[in-house]
């Protein structure tokens, strides 16, 4: 009967059991199935040592003790399945032990000594269970903790950059995209171009429309210029007030003077009011374009000097037009 049961139930349950191990797709079929083998190693354990009339059925004792332990603490089931199981066991073994080969007074020791496995064991499930809880909760406060640090670094970074009346960037981002783009530029080469823009009579603006309107007045203007199609690398940025800036990478003079024409046509086009310009009846712009190759003696502040200069001249010509510095190879 004991060989029968060893390997017609013990065995086959085993083996499942090992082969459920491998695969974690179905942890709690697995920890279910760790029940029920560990209630029929112990219910096969008690059953062999009723029917048996062997004395060194008292070995199973041993055996016993390992099982409750090992079901407490190396499977992954819950306290209170553990809680469950456990009882019993340790009734079967309480109903079942009498009557047996095994003397009574070795039968109340191993009774002793299976509660106290029992107990040892459900504590030791208990603790295991808490702290795989308690890193479970762990890892999702450290989740979403993440998650908050890094929408709080998207928000600073939007704050660092970007212009908060326009949502064009900074002058603080364009100081740093003309550093990159020149350094870029002296590697390779290449031209770089710069575009001032600058709306024209925009205090009388104010003084007509209301500081609320010239708000909104440079908000159109600078959507405006952030829609112009234009290559990724060129940065469109608020240099400050009612100045805007447009770096424009591997750009010729030439085709820059295009670009800055097309520019200042889209926003003529606006066709905003301006009462007060000495230009026309709207807003407009006039813009300073430079062209620079950078060599190993020039600093990027040059060719904003020139398109500065270039600007002013475009102001002096009569505003609402482009205008180019003097053609510089540095
Ligand atoms: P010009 O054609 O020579 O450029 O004349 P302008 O009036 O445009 O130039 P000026 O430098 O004399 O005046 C710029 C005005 O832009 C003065 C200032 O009140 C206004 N301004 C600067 N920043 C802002 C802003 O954020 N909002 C508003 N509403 N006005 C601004
Ligand atoms: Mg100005
Ligand atoms: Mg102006």
């Amino acid at each position: 009967i004991a060989w029968a049961v060893r390997f017609g139930v013990l065995l086959p349950i085993l083996i499942v059991q090992l082969l459920l191990s491998f695969q974690s797709f179905y942890p709690k079929v697995e920890a279910m199935f760790s029940t029920v083998s560990v209630c029929c190693g112990a219910g096969t354990l008690v059953l062999l040592m009723k029917i048996s009339h062997s004395p060194l059925v008292i070995h199973y004792h041993g055996m016993l003790l390992v099982l409750i332990v090992y079901g407490n603490v190396m499977t992954r089931v819950r306290f209170w399945h553990s809680f469950a199981w456990t009882a019993v066991v340790l009734l079967a073994y309480f109903f079942n032990i009498g009557g047996t080969v095994v003397p009574d007074s070795v039968g109340d020791y191993y009774l002793g000594l299976i509660t106290i496995a029992c107990l040892v064991g459900l504590l030791a499930n208990y603790q295991i269970e808490y702290q795989s809880r308690l890193d479970f909760l762990h890892t999702l406060l450290l989740n979403s903790e993440k998650e908050r640090l890094e929408k709080m670094g998207n928000e600073l970074y939007k704050v660092a950059v970007i212009d908060s009346l326009t949502g064009l960037y900074n002058r603080r981002h364009f100081d740093e995209s003309l550093a990159t783009a020149w350094r870029d530029a002296y590697a390779t080469r290449n031209p770089i171009s710069l575009l001032f823009v600058d709306v024209d009579c925009f205090k009388r603006f104010n003084d007509t429309y209301g500081h609320q309107r010239g708000d909104q007045c440079l908000k159109v203007v600078a959507d405006t210029l952030g829609r112009i199609e234009r290559r990724p690398s060129d940065v469109v940025a608020r240099y400050g007030g009612e100045e805007f800036v447009i770096i424009l990478p591997g750009m010729a003079e030439l085709k820059a003077t295009d670009f800055a024409e097309s520019v200042r046509n889209d926003i003529e086009r606006l066709r905003i009011p301006h009462r007060a310009s000495t230009v026309m009846d709207c807003v407009t712009v006039s813009i300073g374009v430079a062209t620079i190759t950078p060599g190993p003696n020039c600093k990027p502040n040059m060719i904003v000097r020139e398109a500065d200069t270039a600007l002013y001249q475009a102001k002096e010509e009569g505003r609402n037009r482009v205008c180019l510095a003097n053609k510089s190879q540095h």
